[in-house]
């Protein structure tokens, strides 16, 4: 009999869940997005990949809410909660409200785990070890998470190709801290899975009251270089960041 990952107990049937909630497969409501792709083939997979070894009916309810929150301020409200970033005349970020930034990391470390859990050969390099206990006690005793924890970078693409799998580099390295990168829908984040605080941009980013999202034109871009105009022109408006 099968296990549910979540809460331990034993069941004749899991549910089918999806590692990247099925909202963000088809985003923008015309094509599906998400490709799987291997050495030998790639692969369309309208509806997302689901695994069914993950979560039990009940558990995979209890904690839909995490992705239909991030769903809903991603997908479908973003455009009206966007704060002036700057100035008006600023191209290179969108921003939101720092209210958002704990539903954003809860689905960003959820989505992980499930990755990390998963048998799809997809998730295959998402191996968080001890974070997966972590994670799941974060999410199951809804605690607060500081600004430092699961702190991350945001980027919006403007050329979207959709999700891509195996991630084509699922963990970096800022300043020997892991940060491991997910590309969802018409994003790309990088979410720091690590205990340390974050230093430079990475600090300046978790600092602002905020959530920052640096415009990509495609996910291909060159995130240092559109990182570093990005804070050369705040500094410009608003005075040098000490450097940590
Ligand atoms: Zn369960």
């Amino acid at each position: 009999m099968p296990i549910c990952k979540w809460c331990n107990l034993e069941f004749s049937k899991l549910a089918k869940s999806h590692v990247i909630p099925q909202a963000f497969v088809n985003f923008d409501g015309i094509t599906d997005k998400y490709l799987i792709s291997t050495d030998r083939y790639r692969a369309r997979r309208p509806i997302g990949s689901y695994d069914s070894s993950i979560l039990c009916l009940k558990c995979e309810h209890n904690y839909s809410h995490i992705d239909s929150e991030a769903a809903d301020i991603l997908l479908h409200k973003f455009d009206k909660e966007l704060i002036k970033f700057n100035d008006e005349r600023d191209q290179k970020a969108f921003q939101i409200d720092g209210k958002f930034s704990e539903v954003i990391k809860k689905f960003l470390i959820y989505v992980l785990w499930r990755a990390s859990v998963s048998q799809l050969h997809e998730f295959q390099a998402v191996k968080l070890g001890p974070y997966e206990e972590i994670i799941k006690s974060v999410l199951v005793n809804k605690e607060n998470i500081g600004k430092y924890d699961y702190s991350f970078m945001a980027y919006r693409v403007e050329n979207p190709i959709g999700t891509l799998f195996p991630f084509p580099r699922v963990l970096r390295d800022y300043d020997g801290q892991k940060y491991y990168c997910l590309i969802i829908a018409n994003y790309l984040f990088d979410i720091k899975i690590d205990n340390r605080k974050p230093t430079n941009v990475y600090k300046v980013v978790a600092d602002h009251p905020h959530v920052v999202f640096v415009k990509l034109a495609t996910i291909e871009g060159n995130l240092k270089k559109v990182m570093k105009e990005l804070l050369l022109r705040h500094e410009a408006k608003f005075g040098k960041i000490p450097r940590t």
